[in-house]
């Protein structure tokens, strides 16, 4: 799955007036910068790196494993859609 270009990056305000972007796909982020130019240059240039995506994937898929199983001690466990 890969996002649209547009939609791929948060912008996070930090308290010294810079401005973080964060890739939405790898949660890297891109770019620190108080110049909205710069982060929009930074995340036009910006490539996932597709080992943190894989770890990520992997990490998901795992989570979802878990939040499936029965937990020990509950005496409920999710049904299978
Ligand atoms: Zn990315």
């Amino acid at each position: 799955m890969v996002f649209p270009r547009d939609h791929q990056f948060a912008h996070r305000a930090n308290r010294d007036g810079t401005t973080d972007s964060i890739c939405k796909y790898c949660f890297v982020t891109v770019c620190t910068s108080t110049w909205e130019t710069a982060l929009a240059e930074e995340e036009r240039r910006h490539v996932c790196d597709p080992v943190i995506v894989a770890r990520w994937k992997k990490a998901s898929a795992r989570e979802a494993v878990e939040e499936a199983e029965p937990r020990p001690g509950t005496g409920t466990a999710a049904r299978p859609r």
